[in-house]
């Protein structure tokens, strides 16, 4: 599999990747599907049906209304909570879904049938769709999974990108040693492999006939553009949060704290002092997971429960990264502008991202919260150390820091809502992350416990652990705290 740095890192609606985001997207590549056979004006009905874990906490995350609005046409990379809201009371007031956004059907969220205790045996978060004329004849029926980050596979495909033939890239890897053996043969850290990797694939969109310099700097170009959007989009969504109040959707009264507290940091670091790095770090976190717990548009990092770890981080490095260099280091690398900060630790983190995605799980629902929480915990560890100056090896050890005390990390959200503990399970990661990537900063990266071995007991942790504490709101905090 040649995962793209924008596979990890997409732009989508809250709350959740694997419950909105993936659910969505299947559905409107059903629609289109539809359509692109010319069934559209055949189609009288169209069952769905949600099994396991979006079954469980699917109402919660979202999920009917994602899948609706996906048969409408409407997709997760493009929609605007605006849009959502519109679209979802015009269901509501009418009774009726536009499929492919012009077909009517008499369809709305009571219509989705639930089967929270049966697993499909290939994932849990499985919905299947079925099209059905007036003999109530099955016209076309897929089944998708939603595999977490956002990511569909689609019932007799291969899993993901696996499903396509290899990408040619200059440094193939799925485990970290492999990454590790390519930057030391080519001199290059984990962001010069990472954006070889994307230029290469992202060049084959420059035509053939350009000249493969030409080609491959506009490729490089389009990447830094690209990720610099990334970057904009996490940044517009801290301050879309911090201009919101009130309590949190769902019926939990949660109450949004970022906007408060940003109050208070005005008052109280008016200047921006160093001492103050923890409190920011934590607002950021807030900010984004409470905009993401509202629908609102966030970067899957790599899912949204996960979603403000790494901006959180990385609004550390691009403020304080100065002022925690360990003692008499200094930046050994020509990191001069916000925007190479950004770029730098996008590409890092994503090299990380895609070791967990190829060897383990980035989905709650599969190997529980240490797959989103900790992956995200563990790419920001390495964004960090890569732009303090860390060498592929200190910025593995972060890394395998961060995970390693994510392990066995339990998915219990109350209610079935990405809310407690989610947002605050975002800033107390991005606190480790930052932990790690200075731990690893005043080590020379020899260290007992490799990133791959970590991130198999990652996986296998997730495998032995009880269907309870995996997305479905049936153990943990969710059993044991009574929603009002
Ligand atoms: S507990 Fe973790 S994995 Fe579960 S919904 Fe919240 S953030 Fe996602």
């Amino acid at each position: 599999m040649t995962l793209s740095i924008f596979d990890l890192f997409s732009v989508g609606i809250g709350p959740s990747s694997s419950h909105t985001v993936g659910p969505m997207r299947a559905a409107a590549y059903f629609a289109s599907s539809l359509s692109d056979a010319g069934l559209l004006d055949r189609v009288n009905a169209v069952r769905i049906d949600l099994y396991g874990s979006l079954a469980a906490t699917g109402p919660g995350h979202g999920t009917p209304t994602a899948v609706l609005l996906g048969l409408e046409g409407l997709r997760p990379e493009s929609v605007t909570p605006a849009q959502v809201d519109e679209r979802r009371a015009s269901i509501a007031a009418t009774g009726t879904t536009m499929l492919a956004g012009r077909h009517p059907l008499a369809l709305t969220e009571d219509d989705v049938v639930m089967h929270p205790l049966t697993v499909l045996p290939r994932h849990t978060n499985a919905v299947r769709l079925t099209a059905l004329d007036g003999d109530e004849s099955a016209l076309a029926s897929e089944t998708y999974y939603s595999v977490g980050g956002g990511f569909v596979e689609r019932e007799g495909e291969d899993s993901g990108a696996a499903a396509a033939a290899p990408a040619e890239v200059p440094f193939p890897f799925r485990t970290a040693a492999e990454l590790l053996a390519h930057c030391r043969r080519s001199g290059l850290g984990l962001a010069g492999v990472m954006l070889a990797n994307e230029v290469a694939l992202t060049r084959g969109s420059h035509g053939d006939d350009a000249e493969r310099g030409d080609a491959t700097d506009a490729a490089a170009a389009t990447v830094r553009t690209r990720l610099l959007a990334i970057r904009d989009v996490m940044d517009e969504c801290v301050a879309t949060s911090l201009g919101r109040t009130g309590v949190l959707p769902g019926g939990l009264a949660v109450r949004r704290r970022a906007p408060e507290w940003r109050e208070r940091l005005r008052v109280e670091d008016p200047h921006g002092a160093p001492e103050f790095w923890q409190e920011w770090v934590n607002l950021v976190a807030l900010a984004v997971n409470e905009e993401n717990a509202s629908g609102g548009r966030v970067v899957t990092a790599p899912t949204n429960g996960a979603a403000g770890i790494i901006p959180a981080v990385m609004h550390y490095a691009r403020t304080y990264l100065p002022h925690h260099l360990p003692p008499g280091a200094e930046v050994p690398v020509p990191v001069t502008s916000d925007d190479d900060v950004c770029e730098r630790f996008l590409l890092a983190a994503a090299a990380v991202g895609v070791l967990y995605k190829e060897q383990a799980s980035i989905s709650g629902a599969e190997v529980g919260c240490q797959g989103e929480v900790g992956s995200a915990s563990s790419m920001a560890a390495a964004g960090l150390a890569e732009v303090m100056g860390g060498t592929p090896e200190q910025v593995e050890n972060a890394a395998e820091i961060a995970m390693e005390h994510n392990l066995g990390l339990t998915c219990d959200p109350i209610g079935g809502l990405v809310q407690i503990p989610c947002i605050e399970r975002n800033a107390i990661a991005a606190s480790k992350a930052i932990n790690a990537a200075k731990m690893a900063l005043w080590g020379d990266g020899s260290h007992h416990v490799s990133l791959d071995q970590v991130i198999a007991t990652m996986r296998e942790t997730g495998r032995d652990m009880s269907d309870k504490y995996k997305e479905t709101a049936l153990g943990g905090l969710a059993v044991n705290v009574v929603e009002c």
